[in-house]
């Protein structure tokens, strides 16, 4: 009879632990990316394209007033992590940051799998701790890997509001 259990069982139970953690505790944070640009269907640089939409031969293009192309509708995506209000519940604490302010920065937990996305993303919305705001945070440092069990599997990383 076996009742010992080996290192791939206790990375398991602990992994699963955190997962769970996360799962039943993380806040779903909607992550924005730079709108972007589209080349405007009307016109190339201001001159009327022979079968655009809006013809026009005087004045600015009236889709995009003649600025070639236009922002697009937001791209945004959404991501499960743990969002640590407080600075003495971080992980790891950001030196020389003003964090006498309360709710300018967080620190968040969440699954590498995610790191790309926040990577590239213009901004994190947040809803506050009393859940009557959406903040908007920034990345402020790199996304930190803390796993000395679960190498690779999660990552932690402080943002600043903007
Ligand atoms: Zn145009």
């Amino acid at each position: 009879m076996s009742n010992y259990i080996d290192d791939t069982g206790i990375r398991q139970i602990i992994q699963g632990v955190q997962d769970d953690f996360i799962d039943l505790w993380g806040k779903n944070c909607r992550i924005v990316y730079p709108p972007k640009l589209v080349e405007c269907v009307n016109c190339a640089n201001g001159t009327w394209k022979n079968g655009g939409p809006m013809p026009f031969t005087y004045g600015l293009c009236p889709l995009c007033n003649s600025k070639s192309g236009y922002a697009a509708q937001e791209v945004s995506t959404t991501i499960k992590v743990l969002v640590a209000w407080r600075a003495n519940q971080w992980i790891y604490p950001v030196k020389n940051l003003e964090i006498r302010v309360p709710n300018n920065y967080i620190e968040t937990k969440g699954y590498y799998t995610d790191v790309p996305k926040i990577k590239n993303a213009e901004y994190m919305v947040v809803l506050s701790p009393d859940g009557f705001a959406h903040y908007q945070f920034k990345l402020a440092g790199e996304p930190i890997d803390p796993g000395s069990i679960s190498q690779g599997r999660y990552f932690v990383c402080p943002w600043t509001r903007i």
